[in-house]
């Protein structure tokens, strides 16, 4: 059956055309969709009967099932545990901020970057998901906080960059008009560093912000801790990263997970400043988030603020997250890999 979720105005156009249906069914079929929110064909309050039941028969709306809920007591920030129809689970994360609700989703279930400091990859790729899985993870949320939505970070579980074509369906569903037509400023995709992903990305000329997850300052110390450094040098993902300014003027966000005594060092900031200083981007120091599997501890403050200075004296545009929901296993991954684990003592 037709993802119906995952198809654009004009596909739906042609299917209705095909079922014999007048030219504005399909818009009307959009809103319940995408504006509308709805989960179910029978809630198309305005659509016959009969053609419900044949829309029934031939599409499949995707609608994710919320699992389980968890709310941070320290900032109110959500996180969703959602099963797919074929019984996976995914997490995704809405964070409230001055400016409006973001919403972190999830590209793929698992993944198979292998990053050290990750929990998302430890139990490698399930599958990738559809446009209409990402999309109903902003949908879902939407609905149930009763707020709209104004920003998307694809942070979540999975590589974006290895889903590259529901990624690039997903964006133009949620930024199109006649959906919840989010701007596409408000939009940030992050990736490990596939660098003819960031090349094409770049390519279709969008507004979003790309987020390059570096981590390291240098090629040798990026690959102990990020295997994908194995098929894609440093000094080809900066490339790819300007060439991504060059085509769509926007300024690339490094992301920076501080781990103490593997990247947290004072050359490293040297190094790393020299590095992005002819670069026009903005970094953003992560203090890295324990995973209980992996071995990773956090800087102190003294170690992370030091770094942060460092950079700004270079002339950087630095910023530290401020972590959210440390109680509510807020790290990538973390909920899903406790579900699966608890799922699989039972
Ligand atoms: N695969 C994409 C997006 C998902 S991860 C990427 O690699 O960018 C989102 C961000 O969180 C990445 O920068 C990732 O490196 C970082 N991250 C993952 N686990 C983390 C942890 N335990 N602590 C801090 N940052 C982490």
């Amino acid at each position: 059956m037709t993802d119906i979720k995952s198809q654009t105005l004009l596909e739906l156009q042609k299917e209705m055309e095909e079922l014999g249906e007048p030219k504005f069914r399909a818009k009307q079929l959009y809103g319940w969709i995408h504006e509308k929110l709805v989960d179910s064909f029978d809630e198309m309050s305005n659509l016959s009967k009969p053609l419900r039941e044949k829309l029934k028969n031939r599409y499949e709306l995707t609608a994710l099932e919320i699992v389980k809920v968890q709310k941070s007591k320290q900032d109110g920030t959500c996180k969703f545990l959602f099963r797919l129809p074929d019984g996976n689970v995914i997490e995704s994360v809405l964070m409230k901020y001055y400016y409006g609700n973001s919403v972190c989703i999830s590209s793929q279930a698992g993944c198979r970057m292998g990053c050290r400091f990750c929990a998302s990859t430890l139990n490698g790729l399930e599958r990738n998901l559809r446009a209409s899985e990402m999309l109903d993870q902003v949908y879902q949320i939407q609905k149930w906080s009763k707020e709209r939505v104004s920003n998307v970070v694809v942070m979540g579980t999975g590589e974006p960059l290895d889903n590259y074509d529901e990624l690039l369906c997903f964006i133009q569903l949620l930024t199109g008009e006649g959906g919840l037509h989010i701007s596409q400023r408000n939009i940030t995709v992050s990736t490990c560093g596939i660098v003819p992903g960031i090349r094409r990305l770049a390519d279709e000329k969008l507004q979003i912000t790309l987020a390059l997850s570096l981590h390291a300052s240098n090629q040798e110390k990026r690959r102990k801790i990020m295997p994908v450094a194995n098929k894609y040098e440093l000094s080809e993902v900066l490339d790819a990263c300007r060439y991504y300014f060059e085509q769509t003027g926007r300024r690339i966000t490094f992301e920076y997970s501080l781990a103490d005594g593997i990247n947290d060092g004072r050359e490293d900031a040297e190094e790393l400043a020299a590095l992005l200083k002819p670069l026009n981007c903005h970094v953003n120091l992560i203090p890295i988030n324990p995973v209980r599997e992996r071995d990773f501890v956090q800087p102190d403050d003294h170690t992370v603020t030091n770094f942060k200075n460092k950079l700004e004296k270079s002339g950087i545009n630095v910023t530290i997250r401020r972590e959210m929901g440390r109680d509510i296993d807020g790290a990538c991954g973390q909920l899903r890999k406790s579900y699966m684990d608890t799922e699989k003592v039972r």
